[in-house]
């Protein structure tokens, strides 16, 4: 049995309260799916040198010893990638 709030609401319109919880908690689930999902090294443009001054050991993303935030697999801190961000 449905609670009150329910029967005080015209049928069309739970429809479309229901119909916009769906499409409000899909979009939720992709873009949390999208946040979490680390790009490929190739998709970074990873390379396992640094480029000039700029290294892994000094991006935001970096997780010692061999782990980054944004990229997949193991990365060198001696490494660099397109998403280099340098720590505020
Ligand atoms: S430069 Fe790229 S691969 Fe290296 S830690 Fe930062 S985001 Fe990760």
């Amino acid at each position: 049995m449905d609670g009150p709030f329910v029967y005080a609401v015209p049928m069309q319109h739970r429809l479309t309260r229901r119909g916009l919880f769906i499409t409000c908690a899909a979009m939720m689930a992709s873009g949390s799916a999208a946040a979490e999902r680390k790009a490929s090294k190739s998709e970074a443009g990873y390379q396992s040198k640094s480029k000039s001054v700029y290294s892994c050991a000094d991006c935001t993303f970096f997780r010692a010893p061999v782990s980054c935030a944004r990229v997949q697999g193991a990365v060198n801190a001696n490494g660099w990638c397109k998403f280099y961000l340098f720590p505020d």
